[in-house]
Protein backbone atom coordinates (compact mmCIF):
# COMPACT_ATOMS: atom_id res chain seq x y z
CA UNK A 1 0.00 0.00 0.00
CA UNK A 2 1.08 3.43 -1.11
CA UNK A 3 0.51 6.29 1.60
CA UNK A 4 -0.33 9.66 0.10
CA UNK A 5 2.65 11.74 -0.54
CA UNK A 6 3.07 14.11 2.33
CA UNK A 7 4.53 17.20 -0.25
CA UNK A 8 2.91 20.09 0.25
CA UNK A 9 2.01 22.76 2.35
CA UNK A 10 1.17 22.40 5.84
CA UNK A 11 1.22 25.69 7.77
CA UNK A 12 -0.35 27.91 10.87
CA UNK A 13 -2.33 31.28 10.21
CA UNK A 14 -3.06 33.72 12.53
CA UNK A 15 -5.36 36.22 11.74
CA UNK A 16 -9.04 38.36 12.95
CA UNK A 17 -11.73 36.62 12.03
CA UNK A 18 -13.28 37.51 9.17
CA UNK A 19 -16.79 36.30 9.63
CA UNK A 20 -18.45 34.34 12.40
CA UNK A 21 -18.82 31.24 10.40
CA UNK A 22 -15.93 29.65 10.98
CA UNK A 23 -16.33 26.76 14.53
CA UNK A 24 -13.28 26.13 16.85
CA UNK A 25 -11.76 22.34 16.40
CA UNK A 26 -11.40 22.96 19.87
CA UNK A 27 -14.29 23.72 21.83
CA UNK A 28 -16.64 23.42 19.09
CA UNK A 29 -18.24 27.31 20.30
CA UNK A 30 -18.29 29.38 17.15
CA UNK A 31 -15.31 32.11 16.66
CA UNK A 32 -16.97 35.58 16.79
CA UNK A 33 -15.88 37.86 13.18
CA UNK A 34 -12.65 40.07 14.37
CA UNK A 35 -11.76 37.80 17.39
CA UNK A 36 -8.06 36.48 17.56
CA UNK A 37 -8.08 33.01 15.64
CA UNK A 38 -4.90 30.36 14.95
CA UNK A 39 -5.21 27.58 12.02
CA UNK A 40 -4.05 24.59 10.83
CA UNK A 41 -3.59 24.54 7.02
CA UNK A 42 -2.79 21.51 5.05
CA UNK A 43 -2.58 22.83 1.62
CA UNK A 44 -1.64 19.96 -1.30
CA UNK A 45 -1.91 19.78 -4.96
CA UNK A 46 -5.52 17.89 -4.85
CA UNK A 47 -6.49 18.53 -0.57
CA UNK A 48 -7.01 21.33 1.22
CA UNK A 49 -8.34 21.54 4.82
CA UNK A 50 -8.43 24.24 7.20
CA UNK A 51 -8.75 23.88 10.93
CA UNK A 52 -9.74 26.85 12.43
CA UNK A 53 -9.30 27.58 16.75
CA UNK A 54 -9.74 29.92 19.10
CA UNK A 55 -6.01 31.31 19.97
CA UNK A 56 -6.76 29.91 23.81
CA UNK A 57 -8.28 26.62 22.45
CA UNK A 58 -5.32 26.16 19.89
CA UNK A 59 -3.82 22.34 19.18
CA UNK A 60 -0.21 22.04 17.80
CA UNK A 61 0.64 19.50 15.49
CA UNK A 62 3.48 17.76 16.46
CA UNK A 63 5.15 18.48 12.80
CA UNK A 64 5.31 22.50 14.83
CA UNK A 65 7.06 21.48 17.62
CA UNK A 66 9.91 23.83 17.18
CA UNK A 67 8.12 26.72 15.14
CA UNK A 68 8.82 29.90 16.46
CA UNK A 69 5.90 32.50 16.80
CA UNK A 70 7.36 33.80 13.60
CA UNK A 71 6.86 30.68 11.65
CA UNK A 72 3.14 31.52 12.03
CA UNK A 73 1.86 32.69 8.76
CA UNK A 74 0.40 36.48 8.96
CA UNK A 75 1.37 36.84 12.65
CA UNK A 76 3.10 40.23 11.56
CA UNK A 77 -0.62 41.48 10.66
CA UNK A 78 -1.65 41.48 14.19
CA UNK A 79 -1.14 44.34 16.81
CA UNK A 80 1.68 43.95 18.60
CA UNK A 81 -0.16 42.74 21.82
CA UNK A 82 -1.57 39.72 20.22
CA UNK A 83 1.77 39.01 18.60
CA UNK A 84 3.16 38.38 22.22
CA UNK A 85 -0.03 36.71 23.09
CA UNK A 86 0.18 34.42 20.26
CA UNK A 87 3.66 33.95 20.78
CA UNK A 88 2.94 33.29 24.89
CA UNK A 89 0.87 30.37 23.25
CA UNK A 90 2.37 28.74 20.99
CA UNK A 91 5.78 28.66 24.11
CA UNK A 92 3.26 27.45 26.38
CA UNK A 93 2.65 24.50 24.04
CA UNK A 94 5.42 23.53 22.96
CA UNK A 95 6.65 23.09 26.29
CA UNK A 96 3.18 21.20 28.25
CA UNK A 97 3.15 18.94 25.02
CA UNK A 98 6.44 18.31 24.05
CA UNK A 99 8.25 18.39 27.14
CA UNK A 100 10.81 15.32 26.50
CA UNK A 101 12.71 17.49 23.39
CA UNK A 102 16.26 16.31 24.23
CA UNK A 103 17.40 20.05 23.30
CA UNK A 104 15.51 21.55 26.19
CA UNK A 105 17.08 18.74 28.84
CA UNK A 106 20.66 19.35 27.46
CA UNK A 107 19.49 23.58 28.18
CA UNK A 108 18.39 22.53 31.73
CA UNK A 109 22.07 20.09 32.32
CA UNK A 110 23.65 23.27 31.50
CA UNK A 111 22.10 25.70 33.55
CA UNK A 112 22.51 26.14 37.18
CA UNK A 113 18.83 27.07 38.67
CA UNK A 114 20.12 30.17 40.02
CA UNK A 115 20.80 31.83 36.37
CA UNK A 116 17.56 30.52 34.64
CA UNK A 117 15.67 32.42 37.64
CA UNK A 118 17.88 35.51 36.40
CA UNK A 119 16.33 34.52 32.90
CA UNK A 120 13.22 34.55 33.85
CA UNK A 121 13.10 37.56 35.97
CA UNK A 122 14.86 39.80 33.60
CA UNK A 123 12.20 38.10 30.34
CA UNK A 124 9.47 39.29 32.60
CA UNK A 125 10.93 42.27 32.92
CA UNK A 126 11.63 42.52 29.06
CA UNK A 127 7.81 41.81 28.16
CA UNK A 128 6.78 44.55 30.71
CA UNK A 129 8.96 47.01 28.95
CA UNK A 130 8.17 46.12 25.47
CA UNK A 131 4.37 45.94 25.82
CA UNK A 132 4.19 49.59 27.69
CA UNK A 133 5.75 50.70 23.77
CA UNK A 134 3.22 48.10 22.11
CA UNK A 135 0.88 49.84 23.74
CA UNK A 136 0.90 53.09 21.73
CA UNK A 137 2.37 51.25 18.88
CA UNK A 138 -1.29 49.37 18.95
CA UNK A 139 -3.32 52.27 18.51
CA UNK A 140 -1.81 53.70 15.51
CA UNK A 141 -1.96 50.22 14.33
CA UNK A 142 -5.48 50.12 14.79
CA UNK A 143 -6.65 53.14 12.84
CA UNK A 144 -4.43 51.87 9.83
CA UNK A 145 -6.46 48.48 9.87
CA UNK A 146 -9.81 50.18 10.00
CA UNK A 147 -8.98 52.44 7.40
CA UNK A 148 -7.99 49.42 5.08
CA UNK A 149 -11.11 47.86 6.30
CA UNK A 150 -13.47 50.26 5.11
CA UNK A 151 -11.46 50.75 1.46
CA UNK A 152 -12.29 47.60 1.26
CA UNK A 153 -16.38 48.04 1.77
CA UNK A 154 -16.45 51.22 -0.11
CA UNK A 155 -16.02 48.53 -3.43
CA UNK A 156 -18.98 46.78 -4.58
CA UNK A 157 -17.82 43.15 -5.53
CA UNK A 158 -14.88 41.26 -3.51
CA UNK A 159 -11.63 42.08 -4.86
CA UNK A 160 -9.24 39.55 -5.44
CA UNK A 161 -6.16 40.16 -3.35
CA UNK A 162 -4.05 40.04 -6.15
CA UNK A 163 -6.01 43.34 -7.71
CA UNK A 164 -3.37 45.32 -5.07
CA UNK A 165 -0.53 44.65 -7.61
CA UNK A 166 -2.60 45.05 -10.51
CA UNK A 167 -2.97 48.72 -12.98
CA UNK A 168 -6.23 49.65 -14.50
CA UNK A 169 -5.67 47.66 -17.42
CA UNK A 170 -4.63 44.46 -15.92
CA UNK A 171 -8.05 44.60 -13.86
CA UNK A 172 -9.97 45.09 -16.66
CA UNK A 173 -8.31 42.03 -18.61
CA UNK A 174 -8.41 39.69 -15.80
CA UNK A 175 -12.33 40.74 -15.15
CA UNK A 176 -12.35 39.66 -18.66
CA UNK A 177 -10.90 36.35 -18.38
CA UNK A 178 -13.01 35.54 -15.29
CA UNK A 179 -16.20 35.90 -17.56
CA UNK A 180 -14.78 33.73 -19.77
CA UNK A 181 -13.55 30.81 -17.50
CA UNK A 182 -16.84 30.71 -16.01
CA UNK A 183 -18.27 29.10 -18.61
CA UNK A 184 -16.04 26.54 -17.99
CA UNK A 185 -16.48 23.12 -15.21
CA UNK A 186 -14.51 23.27 -12.26
CA UNK A 187 -12.94 20.07 -13.41
CA UNK A 188 -11.82 21.69 -16.71
CA UNK A 189 -10.14 24.84 -14.68
CA UNK A 190 -8.68 22.29 -12.19
CA UNK A 191 -7.18 20.61 -15.15
CA UNK A 192 -6.01 23.52 -16.93
CA UNK A 193 -4.02 24.56 -13.62
CA UNK A 194 -2.39 20.78 -13.11
CA UNK A 195 -0.84 20.94 -16.95
CA UNK A 196 0.63 24.23 -15.25
CA UNK A 197 1.95 23.11 -12.04
CA UNK A 198 -0.94 25.14 -10.05
CA UNK A 199 -2.45 24.21 -6.97
CA UNK A 200 -5.94 22.66 -7.47
CA UNK A 201 -7.41 23.28 -4.39
CA UNK A 202 -10.56 25.89 -4.23
CA UNK A 203 -14.14 26.60 -5.11
CA UNK A 204 -14.70 27.57 -8.41
CA UNK A 205 -14.29 31.54 -7.86
CA UNK A 206 -11.18 30.31 -6.60
CA UNK A 207 -9.71 28.31 -9.67
CA UNK A 208 -10.92 31.27 -11.89
CA UNK A 209 -8.72 33.78 -10.10
CA UNK A 210 -5.57 31.82 -9.79
CA UNK A 211 -6.04 30.76 -13.46
CA UNK A 212 -6.32 34.28 -14.74
CA UNK A 213 -3.45 35.83 -12.48
CA UNK A 214 -1.71 32.93 -14.08
CA UNK A 215 -2.48 34.56 -17.43
CA UNK A 216 -1.77 37.89 -16.79
CA UNK A 217 1.43 37.83 -14.39
CA UNK A 218 2.10 34.31 -15.60
CA UNK A 219 2.76 31.14 -13.10
CA UNK A 220 4.35 31.99 -10.00
CA UNK A 221 7.53 29.61 -9.45
CA UNK A 222 7.54 27.21 -6.22
CA UNK A 223 10.42 29.07 -3.93
CA UNK A 224 13.58 28.78 -4.98
CA UNK A 225 14.81 28.23 -1.31
CA UNK A 226 14.34 24.65 -0.86
CA UNK A 227 11.96 24.26 -3.80
CA UNK A 228 9.37 22.85 -1.70
CA UNK A 229 7.19 25.36 -0.73
CA UNK A 230 4.62 27.57 -3.06
CA UNK A 231 5.08 31.22 -1.71
CA UNK A 232 1.75 32.99 -0.67
CA UNK A 233 1.05 36.46 -0.99
CA UNK A 234 0.06 39.09 1.70
CA UNK A 235 -1.98 41.71 0.27
CA UNK A 236 -1.56 44.41 3.27
CA UNK A 237 2.27 43.40 3.14
CA UNK A 238 2.62 43.28 -0.52
CA UNK A 239 4.85 40.62 -0.11
CA UNK A 240 4.94 36.71 -0.87
CA UNK A 241 6.11 34.51 1.98
CA UNK A 242 6.65 30.84 1.44
CA UNK A 243 5.31 28.90 4.92
CA UNK A 244 7.79 25.98 4.06
CA UNK A 245 7.06 22.47 3.12
CA UNK A 246 6.64 19.06 4.52
CA UNK A 247 8.76 16.70 3.26
CA UNK A 248 9.40 12.66 3.91
CA UNK A 249 9.11 12.91 8.14
CA UNK A 250 9.53 16.79 9.45
CA UNK A 251 8.51 20.42 8.34
CA UNK A 252 10.99 22.36 6.94
CA UNK A 253 9.88 26.13 8.16
CA UNK A 254 10.91 28.12 5.14
CA UNK A 255 9.71 31.97 5.83
CA UNK A 256 11.84 33.65 3.20
CA UNK A 257 9.94 36.97 1.74
CA UNK A 258 9.89 37.85 -1.97
CA UNK A 259 9.18 41.33 -3.22
CA UNK A 260 6.16 41.07 -5.86
CA UNK A 261 9.02 41.29 -8.81
CA UNK A 262 11.78 38.75 -6.99
CA UNK A 263 9.93 35.66 -8.01
CA UNK A 264 10.13 34.38 -11.25
CA UNK A 265 7.07 34.08 -13.67
CA UNK A 266 6.35 31.37 -16.01
CA UNK A 267 3.99 32.00 -19.27
CA UNK A 268 0.75 29.98 -18.85
CA UNK A 269 0.27 27.27 -21.33
CA UNK A 270 -2.92 26.62 -22.72
CA UNK A 271 -4.35 22.84 -23.25
ZN1 LIG B 1 -12.50 27.41 21.20
ZN1 LIG C 1 10.52 28.41 0.80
Amino acid sequence: MKLPSLEGDMFMTAAYAPSNRATCKGCYAKINKEELRLSNIVDEDHYHQEHHFHADCFQLKPAFKNATYKDIFHVENLSKADQEKVKAILEKLQKSEFKKKPQQKKQIQNQNKVNQKKIIDEDYKNTKKQSKKVEKKEKKLETIKKKSESSQNESDDEESDVFVLYDKAQKEEFRKIQKELEKKSAGQLKQMLKANDQKQTGNKGELIERIADCMIKGCLEKCPNFSGGRPKFNPIQKIFKCPGYMDDTEFRFCNKVFGPKDLKRIPWIDV
